[in-house]
């Protein structure tokens, strides 16, 4: 039965998509079946998977807002075990349709529960807000797993998100918990990035992965070749990270 990971983290930029992508394609690569489920108007996780987002017939908007099934949009990518819920500028919409919808908050979950034996792993990639739609992540996941980017400020809105979680918990879904923080973009050489490495353990004790996300160029261009970065240069840092990222996940899941 597949689990559900919501990859959030309301500030832009901070290397969800990055993370979901890569993730998604390292698991793939190990043998796990994976589900990435873009719900990001922005649509950076399917034209990182190589999808063309402005040629999709139906993308996830037609899954949350139409009751469209979800296998029937699902795109099976050119990498290795990864299947892709696309999503494209359609979506962007759906955060106001969705407020007048019946069971707004469960729609997510209502269409990706049917393919729960289909898949290892389903990777949500968040828009960078809190609205209905990452709300519906929320409320579709077993665990959250969030992107901090070692910068200054980087705590700034976690106590937000965490409050989100904490509605979520008590109103929707009882279960869910955090997964953990991966640090991304992290540059050893600066002294900022070992205070905020500090100051994020403390904030989540034992949750940090300890495999950390350099800053690397080859993260950045991959994307515009259409490829994950383990098949576009899979000896860069970069590729290295995610791989080990990968690995890392495998072993806290295998414990539970
Ligand atoms: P948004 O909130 O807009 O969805 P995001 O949190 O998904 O953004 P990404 O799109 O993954 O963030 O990353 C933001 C930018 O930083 C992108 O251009 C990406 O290529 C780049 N980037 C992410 N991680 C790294 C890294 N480790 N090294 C270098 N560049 C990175
Ligand atoms: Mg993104």
């Amino acid at each position: 039965m597949a689990k559900t990971i919501a990859v959030v983290n309301q500030k832009g930029g901070v290397g969800k998509t990055t993370t979901t992508v890569n993730l998604a394609a390292s698991l793939g690569a190990q043998g796990c079946r994976i589900l990435m489920v873009d719900i990001d108007p922005q649509g950076n996780a399917t034209s990182g998977f190589g999808i063309d987002k402005r040629s999709l017939e139906q993308s996830s908007y037609d899954v949350l807002i139409n009751g469209v099934a979800a296998k029937d949009v699902i795109i099976k990518s050119n990498y290795k075990n990864v299947d892709v819920l696309p999503a494209n500028m359609d979506l962007a919409g759906a955060e106001l349709e969705l407020v007048e919808l019946p069971g707004r908050e469960k729609r997510l979950k209502t269409a990706l529960s049917p393919l729960y034996d289909s898949y290892d792993f389903m990777l949500l990639d968040c828009p960078p807000s809190l609205g209905l739609i990452t709300l519906n992540a929320l409320c579709a996941s077993d665990t959250f797993l969030v992107p901090i980017q070692c910068e200054y400020y980087a705590l700034e809105g976690l106590s937000q998100l965490m409050s989100t979680v904490r509605t979520v918990k008590r109103m929707y879904n009882p279960y869910i918990e955090l997964e953990g923080v991966v640090l991304t973009m992290y540059d050893g050489r600066l002294n900022l990035t070992q205070q905020v490495v500090e100051e994020v353990k403390k904030y989540f004790p034992k949750k940090v992965f300890a495999s950390v996300i350099p800053r690397n160029v080859r993260l950045s261009e991959a994307p515009s070749f259409g490829q994950p970065v383990l098949y576009y240069d899979n000896s860069s840092k970069g590729s290295q990270a995610y791989v080990n990222l990968a690995k890392e996940f495998i072993r806290n899941n295998k414990k539970r």
